[in-house]
């Protein structure tokens, strides 16, 4: 290993190839664990096959309000014609998530549970506008 490299958590004689995905540590060719398209220590492989989280280790949970919260607000500033889709999406979101209790934060949920209901005033609101768009033009 030349002078001022990185080396390898578990050999100190290895030059450091890539870091671990999980915990950081710098890993050699031999110490690189490939699982999909992470990189992880053989540590770290171990206890993600224990917790069978392997795939869900970033630490950030999908906050599905603001989710919501896009598909409510996008389709006012792109094109509002895009509405009956967009808020029938989030009302089947909503729906879809308050079948899993506990998996949202309160803030999360309440803030979902609001996106719910702008999201069914641009249902009716734009459906409306497609039937007067509609019926407009063909008669
Ligand atoms: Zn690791
Ligand atoms: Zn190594």
């Amino acid at each position: 290993v030349a002078e001022g490299e990185a080396t390898c958590f578990f050999h100190p004689q290895k030059r450091a190839q890539v870091p671990c995905d999980a915990c950081g540590r710098f890993l050699c060719a031999l110490c690189d664990c490939e699982f999909g398209d992470q990189h992880l220590c053989p540590a770290c492989l171990e206890s993600g096959a224990r917790k069978r989280h392997i795939q869900v280790l970033e630490p950030s949970r999908t906050r599905w309000d603001q989710i919501a919260w896009a598909l409510v607000i996008l389709p006012l500033v792109l094109c509002g014609l895009l509405l009956p889709l967009t808020s029938l999406i989030v009302l089947g979101l909503v729906v879809w998530r308050r079948s899993e209790p506990g998996s949202l934060l309160d803030n999360s949920a309440l803030s979902l549970k609001i996106a719910a209901g702008v999201a069914a005033v641009e249902l009716v609101a734009s459906t409306a506008l497609w039937v007067f768009l509609l019926t407009g033009r063909f008669t």
